[in-house]
Parts: structure tokens; sequence; C-alpha cells
């Protein structure tokens, strides 16, 4: 019989780390986890491990210390890392640009230190669609669009890459990058989702708001040329990106090199599309206030995932009235 697939998944414990752990151990792969739990939880774990039914093993490590990452890859023995630890809020980055690079550069050093030594030649990488910056049009983003990183966030994103690219040159290893647009929802069962404390993004926001009384939202700007005057995303559902995460596990072996591949659904929802949709999921008014434009913000971000589609084979399944319903099950279940 075939030996399973061993796969690391560096931030395993997070939102879209534990939704990959339980995906993947449900397809037979052997996952092992390495997360310092900053932001992830035991709980994410434990509920990725009972919706598979199957147990991982967990390396509670921290990727900026070297020595215990090298550690942790050599007692994992992965055939494949998938990289999705660092830290994620623009916000964030624009108050301690620093920090973020210790937390998403040093860290992939080390990783790709790690992963050199310990002789493994596969890595998918959790990348952004905000390595493109303010799009030039209204067209969607394709993957040979400029890089114009805008946050220092999107900076660690990139250079990131151009570290990968740098190690799968060095040790002709497989290297595919995955740019995220703007992923949301949660399991189908509710049993896993993100956290929404604290809420940073739109979704978990409405969700978080949804369970207070008289819940509102500030939609940042109400005047972008768009059809209803708030900004357009393209939301996807986390077990898409999941799919896309496994299918370019399976696409990996076949490449020497780097490749890169958006994973969004191509199409646009506006700020209040979204809470029109969080509204019918919940059944619950939320109030839109209009506030000003938030800084940064591009009026319009609409992936083209051609690449995906028909290299990886990547079909997204899921709606923005899915992603709102599965969010809302979630919070319903995780929220004290
Ligand atoms: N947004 C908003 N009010 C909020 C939070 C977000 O109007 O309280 C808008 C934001 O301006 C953007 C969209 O919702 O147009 C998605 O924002 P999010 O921070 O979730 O993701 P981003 O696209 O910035 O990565």
């Amino acid at each position: 019989m075939a030996r399973r697939q061993r796969v690391l998944i560096t931030g395993g414990a997070g939102y879209i780390g534990a939704h990959t752990a339980a995906h993947l151990m449900d397809r037979k792969f052997e996952v092992s986890v390495l997360d310092n739990l900053s932001t992830g939880t035991r709980d994410a774990l434990n509920r990725a491990q009972r919706i598979a039914a199957k147990d991982l093993d967990f390396y509670e490590i921290d990727l900026r210390d070297a020595d215990a990452t090298i550690n942790a890859v050599r007692a994992a023995q992965p055939d494949v890392v998938i990289h999705l630890a660092g830290s994620k809020s623009v916000a964030q980055s624009v108050e301690s640009p620093e920090e973020f690079k210790i937390n998403n550069v040093q860290t992939t050093v080390n990783l790709i230190s790690a992963m050199g030594q310990c002789g493994v030649r596969q890595v998918v990488f959790a990348s952004t669609a905000s390595v493109y910056g303010e799009p030039k049009t209204g067209d969607p983003v394709s993957e040979n669009d400029a890089i114009a990183p805008e946050s220092p966030y999107a900076q660690t994103k990139v250079t990131s890459e151009a570290l990968l690219n740098d190690f799968g040159r060095a040790y002709s290893a497989s290297v595919v990058h995955l740019r995220f647009f703007n992923v949301c929802g949660a399991h189908a069962s509710g049993l896993l989702g993100e956290a929404t404390s604290p809420a940073t993004n739109l979704m978990p926001i409405l969700m978080k708001r949804s369970q207070e009384n008289a819940p509102s939202i500030t939609v940042f700007g109400t005047d972008w040329p768009t059809p209803d005057g708030s900004c357009i995303r393209d939301y996807v559902h986390v077990e898409d990106v999941v799919l896309g995460i496994r299918l370019a596990l399976a696409y990996a072996p076949r490449i020497v090199g780097h490749e890169v591949f958006n994973l969004g659904t191509e199409r646009g929802s506006s700020v209040l599309e979204v809470i029109a949709a969080v509204e019918s999921a919940t059944g619950r008014p939320i109030q839109a206030r209009p506030g000003p434009r938030r800084a940064g913000d591009p009026s319009r971000y609409i992936a083209n995932c051609a690449r995906a589609h028909q290299i990886l084979g990547w079909h997204p399944q899921w709606t923005l009235t899915d992603m709102a319903h599965h969010a809302w099950l979630w919070q319903q279940s995780s929220a004290s």
C-alpha cells in the first residue's frame, strides 16, 4: 500500500490552517501542524480532528525560533509544507512594520532553512491579492499584472515569495504561491470558522455585530465609483480555498521552480451586498452607517483565476450566500 503523503501546515491552528488540516486528514493525508498559538487555538485543532475523526501531530513552535523550527521539521519529516503562518492585519503592519518583517519574513527564512536542511523540496505558500496594490483598471487582476505592494504586510508577502523562489531555484524544489482574495465563510457544519475576537475583516465584524442588539456597521465610503457607491471585493469561501490548496499539493510535484495562482471567485460583491447577504443569513437587519473612505482601500478588487481553473482544475463552489450562512452557523455555535 502506498505511503500516505505527509503534510506539515505552519499556522495550522489558525482560520485557514485548521480548515486545511480537517480537509486533508479527511482525505488520508498525514497532517502535522506547527503553530505558536498566537492567534490560532487548540480548540481549532480539536475541532479539525473531530471533523475528520483523525488525529494530527501538533508542534507548538514559534517559527521565529530557528532551532525549534529545524527540530520540528526534522521530527515531522513532511513531504510537503503548506506555509500559512504569519500576521495578516494591514492596519497593524502600518503601525509595526518591523514586527511584521520578523513575523512574516524572518519566519519564512527560518522555515526555508529548515526545509533545506531536512530535505523538504515542496512548498505551497499562502500569499495575498494585496501584492498587486491598487488595480490600475477596473479589470480583474491576473498573475501577470505588476506587483506593487502598498502596505508593509503586502511587502512581507512579496519578499517571502521571492525568498521561496530562490529556494526553488537553489534546491530544484517545487514552490506554489496561492494569492488569496477575501477569504471568508466557515466549515459547512458550523463546527469550524474564523475567530471574531478580535474581528478585523468585514464578514467576521458583521457576524459579531449580528449577535448584538441593534446591529450596525460603518461602511467605509459610499461615494466610490461603483454601482452602489461602496467598495467591491472578491469574497471566496474558506472551503474553496482549502480545495485550491489540495489541488496545489497535487500539482507541486509536476513543477521545478515556482508558479503563482490567484484564488478568488471572479465575482465582485460590494460592501452593501455583503451586508444584505448577512442580513438574509441571520434574519437580523443591520444598520449601514455611511462613513469616510478607509485609507489605502482600492475601490474594486476582483480576481482573474483562469490559471487556477485551467492548470489546477480549481472551480470554487460556494456563493456569498453560502459564506454568510456558514459563518452564521459557526458564529452561533462558537460565540459565548
Ligand atoms: N469594510 C467596511 N466596514 C468595516 C470593515 C470593512 O466598509 O467595518 C469594507 C472595506 O472598506 C473593504 C471591504 O469591507 O472595502 C473588505 O474589507 P476587509 O478589511 O474585510 O478586507 P480587505 O479587502 O481590506 O482586505
